[in-house]
């Protein structure tokens, strides 16, 4: 065969488009070898093949299956491609979706966690103390939910205790928190499987305040005098104190009168018509009762030593010629007292306790020199109390 073959043949060199020109009977194969990417280096034989084609059937015969070949090859690119762009149309979805998660990543981390002020355990007022760490804790529980990605571990959570600890508290568990630092992929090493173990332990140490010991305390120390030398400021408080402690009527009873001012324990104690032992509202009624007589006894005998210290300067022992505006007649006092007494509480309370004339509220003078008659006009109830010293 070496007679078909020139120089020109012989050579060896890229032939794709030389090999698709010649294929102009078998487009397929012929589309193939234009668009096939990478160079063919031949010699002229596969040309000269092609070209005996017209003249050997064998030849044709092979070139027409090469060609069938080659569309099922198309189609199947075709396919091949469609499949591709579908892919690369998922890539582009995902990647889309990514970038989306991406961003609200970082806008969720560039979002600065509000730290709680540091729990130091320092102080010494147990109740305020509590306090502090109650809200503290609530504080760290609901960062910790909140700021997911930065707390997705127990390590991250046990070592952010100390940014939100100080003082005492801190001191109390920093050797334990040094260990998960030297050893953070060991949490065989740690003190604790969890934060929350933690937080437990701070509990037990720094909510121990407890209302009822409080308030027992308070109610220990509780006396009618000083700052509740004032009945009802006193009654109010004791009643707030044993509400808190639970206590029943007849404890409520029992504690009251213990604590009670000596002035009306005394008058309690010569009594015999007090309420029964757990008749604890009747005891608090009683007592005021008592206390509201004392004060109006109180005035009233200021008001008498004031007519008897004035009475002698009048010099004389007639007392049908008293003279009004100076002092007055021990009948027109006692009547005057009848008066008094029959005054509402709160009316001769704010006349005593304001410096008021006991017997017509004018602040210019006081009863003894009050020149308006005793009233005798009213019902008359006051004055029955006030005979009957109940
Ligand atoms: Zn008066």
């Amino acid at each position: 065969m070496s007679g078909l073959k020139t120089d020109d043949s012989a050579e060896m060199r890229d032939r794709r488009e030389e090999i698709a020109a010649a294929l102009e009977d078998y487009p397929q194969l012929r589309n193939y070898f234009t668009n096939v990417t990478n160079p063919i280096a031949t010699d002229g034989d596969p040309i000269r093949l092609i070209g005996q084609a017209k003249t050997n059937p064998i030849v044709a015969k092979g070139l027409t299956v090469f060609n069938i070949m080659a569309s099922t090859c198309e189609a199947e690119i075709d396919r091949l491609n469609g499949l591709l762009r579908q892919a690369e149309q998922h890539r582009k979805t995902i990647e889309k979706a990514l970038t989306m998660a991406l961003s609200k990543t970082d806008r969720d981390e560039a979002i600065p966690i509000k730290h709680p002020e540091a729990f130091t355990g320092d102080s010494n007022d147990l109740a305020k103390r509590t306090e502090e760490f109650k809200h503290w804790r609530q504080r760290v529980l609901s960062i910790w939910i909140d700021y997911p990605r930065k707390f997705r571990t127990e390590r991250q959570k046990l070592t952010y205790f100390l940014t939100v600890l100080g003082g005492s508290a801190l001191r109390s568990i920093s050797k334990r928190l040094e260990d998960i630092i030297k050893h953070p992929d060991d949490s065989e090493q740690w003190a604790w499987d969890t934060a929350e173990e933690v937080i437990i332990e701070l509990a037990k140490q720094y909510e121990t305040f407890d209302e009822k010991t409080d308030a027992l305390k308070k109610i220990t120390d509780l006396k009618q005098e000083d700052e509740y030398a004032d009945y009802d400021r006193f009654v109010a408080y004791f009643t707030n104190l044993a509400t808190t402690l639970e206590w029943d009527d007849k404890t409520k009873a029992m504690q009251f009168e213990l604590r009670l001012c000596s002035k009306l324990k005394k008058a309690i104690e010569s009594r015999d018509d007090m309420p029964d032992d757990d008749d604890f509202d009747g005891w608090v009624e009683k007592c005021r009762k008592i206390t509201n007589r004392q004060a109006t006894a109180a005035a009233l005998g200021k008001m008498s030593q004031g007519f008897k210290a004035k009475a002698p300067a009048n010099g004389n022992n007639d007392a049908g010629k008293k003279d009004k505006n100076k002092g007055g007649d021990p009948m027109d006092l006692d009547a005057m007292k009848l008066a008094i007494a029959r005054l509402p509480q709160e009316v001769l309370n704010h006349r005593y306790q304001n410096g008021l004339c006991l017997n017509c509220g004018n602040p210019d003078h006081y009863a003894k020199n009050c020149k308006k008659k005793a009233n005798n006009g009213g019902s008359g109830r006051g004055s029955a109390r006030l005979l009957k010293n109940d």
